[in-house]
């Protein structure tokens, strides 16, 4: 029997005002019903986190990481089921799906032991100043198809324990995590605290318009991100966005380009290259160039592209045919501007397979190196000049990652320090830790999540000051 999803609303796992289907993307073919909802169960659910908002933020901090401690640790027990489903909603292969799932928990425990501290500013005669944190009210999460459960995690973790109430809505092509942790929050968490509503991209304007949401974290394309910020603009209200972006990586002239290649092979098409920070235009010094080439071509070609819940896969289909149409689109541009060396066609099968895709000798002005292709194609592209190459890769409206691959740590790391965006590491990609905080600059973001500094974007900071009577 098909496995029947359910809303979470004011504690209640109820049935949606319509259904739609959700498609398994190593198919095409809808594999269940995801219930959704209208704007009348939109507004249940923000009264409830509103009501649930009073007696969660008189909580102690203690309390609520205990209560965010069992939400990780009864994902962990669950961990296998979570997995299978994310993999046939999503599609990535299964140990990534896994890898995904024990991320939620990391995070999740990561913030149970960041208390927002009490600042004392000042403590003079007569004269004492403290900065206390204080929650914001109730959060609107939404959250993107790539990684719909560790990117609410992302989210989850530091507003429940700063002491918000969450409104979650999650990417319509993959709902059903999300609805499947709802069933954790019920078990666990008070009711109100978090509510789960699914839509078909029509609701989402409908949260951050709406007068009683103090936040809204969102992690999604930059085009709604713009919205997202408007949206937030006629009540001042709080906002995250964390958005796309088209992060270079840049390989310095003293590597082996062996070692280069299989590392920024893993850092393009890890979950079909369907992953924000993802490599998505690599510069390879003329020197090089062609032993790359060859090299990242050859690894390409030994993909195992299938149905990620197959054992052995290795890069799964496209999330959603919207997506798998615009990745065919870019790929077909790039054959008349430059050359195919692996991939280069979907599969001619049933679902959204597009094999690892190489493509070199593009000239910059691509759509395939100017557009965040968000897929499984990568452009290589030549340099000579490391001034020239760091004038290439900020020549972009996002900033949000890079990689410098260098065997002078200390070279790489200057050069490092001259790319504009949130994040460069230098020889490793994809190193998110919970306790780091992660930003975008330019259109890649606004404010910020993850670290003591993500924690704070939760709450307000209250400054009293106080002084003696006269
Ligand atoms: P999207 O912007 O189409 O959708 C994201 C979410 O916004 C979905 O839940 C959608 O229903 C909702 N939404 C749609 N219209 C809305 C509106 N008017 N107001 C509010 N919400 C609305 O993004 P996507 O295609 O699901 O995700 C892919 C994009 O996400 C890529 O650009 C990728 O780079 C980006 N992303 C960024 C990060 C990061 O941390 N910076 C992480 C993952 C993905």
């Amino acid at each position: 029997m098909e496995q029947e999803f359910k809303l979470l609303i004011d504690g209640q796992a109820v049935a949606g005002a319509s259904s739609f289907d959700v498609v398994n993307p190593a198919t095409g073919r809808a594999f269940a019903s995801c219930p959704k909802a209208d704007i009348t169960q939109l507004n249940q659910a923000v009264a409830a986190a509103r009501a649930a908002f009073r007696s969660w933020s008189a909580t102690s901090f203690e309390d609520r990481a205990n209560m965010v401690e069992c939400l990780a640790a009864a994902l962990e027990e669950r961990a296998a089921e979570f997995a299978s489903l994310l993999t046939t909603e999503q599609g990535k292969p299964l140990d990534q799906a896994i890898g995904e799932v024990i991320g939620c928990t990391y995070v999740l425990r990561a913030f149970c032991s960041m208390e927002p501290q009490t600042k004392v500013l000042r403590n003079e005669a007569g004269n004492q100043v403290i900065e206390h944190r204080t929650p914001l009210g109730v959060v609107a999460a939404i959250t993107p198809w790539n990684f719909p459960l560790v990117l609410l995690m992302n989210k989850m973790g530091p507003a429940l324990v700063t002491g918000n109430t969450m409104v979650v809505k999650p990417a319509p092509t993959t709902p059903l995590t999300t609805l499947l942790f709802g069933e954790i929050c019920q078990a666990v968490l008070p009711a109100g605290v978090v509510n789960i509503i699914c839509d078909q991209n029509d609701l989402g304007a409908e949260l951050t318009a709406h007068p009683d949401i103090a936040k809204i974290a969102f992690t999604g394309s930059t085009a709604t991100g713009k919205k997202v910020m408007a949206s937030a603009a006629a009540m001042v209200k709080r906002v995250t966005l964390e958005l796309g972006g088209n992060d270079a990586a840049i390989v310095l002239d003293d590597v082996d380009p062996k070692v280069a290649a299989r590392k920024i092979y893993d850092g393009a098409m890890t979950n079909a290259g369907q992953i924000c920070v993802a490599i998505k235009r690599a510069y390879v010094p003329s020197s090089i160039y062609d032993d790359f080439c060859e090299e990242i071509a050859r690894i390409a070609s030994e993909a195992i592209v299938d149905d990620g819940a197959k054992q052995g896969t290795t890069v799964g289909p496209v999330q959603n045919k919207m997506q798998f149409d615009k990745v065919c689109a870019l790929i077909e541009d790039a054959k008349q501007r430059g050359r195919i060396i692996a991939g280069g066609a979907p599969l001619d099968r049933e679902g959204f397979f597009i094999p690892p895709t190489i493509v070199r000798d593009l000239p910059e002005d691509a759509p395939l190196v100017r557009e965040e292709q968000f897929g499984p194609v990568l452009p290589v592209l030549k340099y000579d000049d490391v001034d020239d190459v760091v004038a290439r890769a900020n020549d972009s409206e996002f900033g949000l990652g890079g990689t410098i691959w260098g065997k002078d740590v200390s070279r790489a790391t200057d050069i490092a320090k001259r790319i504009d965006t949130g994040t460069v590491w230098v020889n490793q990609h994809l190193a998110i830790d919970p306790t780091i905080p992660f930003r975008g600059s330019k259109q890649s973001g606004f404010g910020g999540e993850l670290g003591e500094a993500g924690l704070e974007e939760y709450t307000q900071a209250h400054i009293i000051n106080a002084v003696a009577l006269a």
